[in-house]
């Protein structure tokens, strides 16, 4: 397989794709926003008008994009006359969601895959735009063996660590796990990091503490949420970039609706969702999800 066609180039997806093409892939790129498409327009990828124009000649595509309605839209057609990728597409061609959505629709989108004679992978991601530039993402897949051992050399060209989680939705419901995780730390960390700074602590010499003891975590470890603590992340760049707030509630939601279909206790990602959804209400859905933070400040 050597040439992708990648369809949603926004914080992931463009440095996805330039991987791809670093590694030697022909790469084909459509995004409904233009801008988006600016960076790997200039590290050579072919830019595409349209959805049918992007995945002709290619034998996989890839989607990295927002919700399920979106994902929905693309492979299904959206309601509007637009065709969807599994029509478009030649038998057998290799499809990879790389978005975070929720397993059901993962599935409805693989049974429809399937019935057209191609393969489908769910393949959510961990690792965020940092591990995006750098291939060193996570890749969390779902599906029959054929399709996974298909899918591992293009993932290896944009990841570290590729796992199969199980069948169809079982990557999207492994990533879920992960985030309503990663909610709570994020959430954990500003708290801890207020707390001391609002009790004469020094935020760098406090999470120097923190990552030598049984606090340390990935958030505080490599994605502080202070300002000026760290270099190099959303929370010393006016939290711009990164992972939007709006798509960490969004998951957090995931979490939530698949604790009601499993009847599971979720108090922590509970709390931690309603943290982000008055977050958001405040008008903080585009910064970086670490700008939680902002919201101890100001209580
Ligand atoms: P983003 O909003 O920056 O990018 C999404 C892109 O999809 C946008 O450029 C948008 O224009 C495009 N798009 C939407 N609908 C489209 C359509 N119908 N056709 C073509 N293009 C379309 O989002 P992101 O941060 O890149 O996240 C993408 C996915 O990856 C989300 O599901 C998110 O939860 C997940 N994710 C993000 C991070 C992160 O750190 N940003 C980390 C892990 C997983």
């Amino acid at each position: 397989m050597r040439t992708v066609a990648f369809v949603g180039l926004g914080n992931m997806g463009s440095p996805m794709a330039v991987n791809l093409l670093k590694a030697g892939f022909k790469v084909q790129v459509f995004d409904r926003n233009e801008q988006a498409l600016q960076l790997v327009k200039e590290q050579g990828a072919s830019v595409a008008k349209t959805l049918t124009d992007v995945v002709v000649g290619a034998d996989c595509i890839i989607t990295m994009l927002p919700e399920g309605r979106h994902v929905r839209d693309v492979y299904l057609g959206d309601g509007e006359g637009h065709q969807g990728v599994i029509e478009l597409v030649a038998p057998t061609t290799l499809l990879i969601d790389c978005s975070t959505i929720d397993p059901a629709t993962a599935r409805h989108v693989a049974q429809q895959a399937k019935a057209n004679h191609l393969y489908f992978v769910d393949s959510p991601v961990s690792g965020g735009v940092a591990g995006a530039q750098a291939a060193t993402l996570t890749f969390i897949v779902g599906g029959e063996d054929h399709a996974f051992k298909l899918a591992n050399p293009i993932l290896g060209a944009m990841g570290k660590n590729i796992f199969h989680a199980g069948e169809i939705g079982c990557g999207q419901m492994g990533k879920i796990c992960n985030n309503l995780l990663l909610g709570v730390l994020m959430a954990g960390t500003c708290e801890a990091l207020n707390l001391g700074i609002e009790n004469g602590l020094d935020p760098k010499v406090l999470s120097n503490i923190i990552m030598q003891s049984s606090g340390r975590n990935w958030a505080l470890e490599l994605y502080n949420p202070c300002p000026g603590v760290m270099d190099n992340v959303p929370s010393s760049n006016g939290y711009q970039g990164g992972f939007m707030s709006k798509l960490m509630l969004k998951d957090l939601s995931l979490g939530l609706e698949a604790a009601t279909h499993s009847q599971s206790s979720i108090p922590m990602g509970s709390l931690a969702r309603n943290l982000y959804a008055f977050h958001n209400q405040n008008g903080n859905q585009e910064l970086d999800f670490s700008s939680l933070f902002e919201f101890y400040r100001n209580v």
